[in-house]
């Protein structure tokens, strides 16, 4: 067990953690950083190379400091922002190193227990006391699944990477947004055979607010189509994953089996809420999954001193991610002068 007690633990170092951790510095908190992955984590998951949809000013921990050389950064150009944002301004942050229980065992502490693996491989665990935890957890644990048999198979992922390994193999990817369009471009630019497999409300769907696939990922995607190379199947459910085949039917109500290589199923991911509702933290249906009550001007929970920021709480974008901790951990470092559980 570590002897000091931190005035905040950030759990996290996505865009939202990174931020909470330059204002902690800022506001001189004694804080650290838990990140279970690395730096960025989320980001470094893109597909190799892609390109993001939100301008610079959307995106940077600090304006003006993001200089893209085409409009919108690369996953590379971005990923190096915030590196070196961490660099720059040596924030605390022990990556590797996972949350895995929250004790709340007096009423101004929290224990904080974590495991990583050494570099031969051996695990550790360390305890962390603190007064306020922020959760930067993102939404990435539990990539969703279509509890298919077959789904378990080597050959289906449910995150996409990069086309290279499937030029002319039959490719299938499942889903109807963003990622699953890109995923489906990328694949069929690069000589895979690809077929995506989308709802027709997904289709069809145009309203940016509902999450229509972006304009700049539909215009190509629809000249793979006219070209021939890439196909689009309407369908209401993938029945079965086997080796070197998927059965679905189609929206009509037809069975079909295709010819398959490899499975991409991009339908979305939720986060783990788990440490959260074992500390007491109630949660509600938000608009696209289960999301923790909070109050909406400081991003508190119902138990005092646990706050949540970033993509798990409805704030879907990089610049929410960034804004919000901006905003509240200054109220957290007040809190920690006045009592809390007022
Ligand atoms: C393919 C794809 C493309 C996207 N493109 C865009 C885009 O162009 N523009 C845009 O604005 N948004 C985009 N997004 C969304 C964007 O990535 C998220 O909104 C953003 O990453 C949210 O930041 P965050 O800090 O809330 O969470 P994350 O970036 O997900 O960071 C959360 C971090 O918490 C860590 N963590 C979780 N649990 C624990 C634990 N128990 N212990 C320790 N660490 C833990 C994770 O490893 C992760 O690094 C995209 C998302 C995806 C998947």
């Amino acid at each position: 067990m570590k002897s000091e007690t931190l005035d905040l633990l950030i759990i996290g170092a996505g865009p939202a953690g990174l931020s909470a951790a330059d204002v902690a510095a800022r506001e001189a908190l004694d804080y650290l950083v838990i990140e279970k992955g690395t730096i960025a984590n989320t980001i470094r998951q893109y597909p190799v190379g892609r390109t993001l949809f939100s301008t610079p000013n959307e995106l940077e921990m600090q304006e003006g400091t993001l200089r893209p050389v085409r409009e919108k950064p690369t996953r590379e150009e971005l990923l190096s922002h915030y590196i070196h944002f961490v660099l720059d301004r040596n924030l605390r942050i022990s990556s590797g190193e996972e949350v895995i229980d929250i004790q709340h065992s007096e009423p101004e502490i929290f224990l904080v227990q974590t495991k990583g693996t050494d570099t031969l491989g051996q695990q550790i665990t360390e305890t962390y006391r603190t007064r306020r935890i922020l959760f930067a957890i993102g939404a990435m644990d539990h990539p969703r699944r279509l509890n298919i048999p077959g789904e378990d198979l080597l050959k289906v992922h449910h995150r996409f990477v990069e086309p290279y390994p499937y030029i002319r193999k039959e490719a299938l990817v499942v889903g109807g947004g963003n990622s699953a369009a890109e995923a489906a471009l990328f694949l069929s630019e690069e000589g895979a055979r690809t077929t995506m497999a989308i709802w027709r409300e997904d289709w069809e769907n145009r309203d940016p607010k509902a999450g229509a696939m972006k304009h700049w990922v539909r215009t190509p995607l629809e000249r793979e189509i006219a070209e021939g190379r890439l196909r689009v199947i309407l369908y209401k459910q993938i029945d079965e994953i086997t080796a070197r085949e998927v059965t679905l039917t189609t929206e009509t109500g037809e069975k079909r089996t295709i010819l398959n290589d490899v499975v991409f199923v991009l339908v979305g991911s939720d986060a783990d809420l788990t440490l959260l509702k074992e500390l007491g933290v109630k949660t509600t249906a938000g608009k696209y999954a289960e999301v923790p009550v909070y109050d909406p001007e400081t991003f508190e929970t119902n138990v005092a001193g646990i706050y949540v920021a970033g993509h798990f709480t409805n704030a879907r974008h990089i610049k929410a991610a960034i804004d919000v901790p901006r905003k509240i951990v200054p109220l957290i470092a007040q809190s920690l002068v006045a009592p809390v559980g007022r």
